[in-house]
């Protein structure tokens, strides 16, 4: 990436984080991150950190194809944007990933301190924005990114529901 861009300043004003009105554009991307993650056969989730309306960081669920329980699409996309930026602390930056954050991703997009998270879809089982847990509205958080939910969800909840039906029919042939 260039120059201006780890050298741009890491305050910039609210008015440079993405509106609503953006949000369909840039989710797109993420669920483009979460279709690469499907055909590795990994659970389909994507994500993209933006910067002032440019992607910075992308990431994908590698759980599988890393052996790692940690390579969540979040990490990914964190540990990109801060490469490019060579910063840390990306607090001039939105996230949105296709599913609700786990307390893991939404515990990192604090340490990160993220000014926005936007996600698809909410996750019943983990998610810990509003589902299970509220990390980033909790008052004992240090940090307290805004977000919001919805983008794109039908997409979001049709790609996570095709994989899973493409799991179970070859399920199904292997027994
Ligand atoms: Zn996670």
């Amino acid at each position: 990436m260039s120059a201006g861009l780890r050298a741009a300043s890491p305050f910039a004003p609210a008015a440079t984080l993405p509106r609503p009105s953006d949000d369909d554009a840039l989710m797109r991307e993420a669920v483009a991150e979460a279709r690469l993650a499907a055909a590795d056969g990994d659970v389909p989730v994507g994500c993209v950190v933006v910067r002032e309306g440019v992607v910075v960081g992308r990431g994908r669920n590698r759980r599988e194809a890393e052996a790692d329980p940690t390579a969540h699409a979040e990490i990914g996309a964190l540990r990109a944007a801060a490469a490019t930026l060579g910063r840390w602390h990306l607090d001039d930056c939105a996230l949105y990933v296709t599913v609700e954050p786990c307390a893991m991703c939404a515990g990192a997009s604090i340490l990160a301190r993220i000014a926005l998270v936007v996600f698809g879809a909410p996750e019943p089982k983990t998610g810990a924005v509003v589902s299970t847990l509220e990390l980033l509205d909790d008052a004992r958080s240090l940090h307290h990114p805004r977000w919001r939910l919805g983008a794109r969800r039908g997409e979001v909840e049709e790609v996570l529901a095709s994989f899973f039906r493409a799991r179970r029919g070859s399920a199904d042939v292997e027994a």
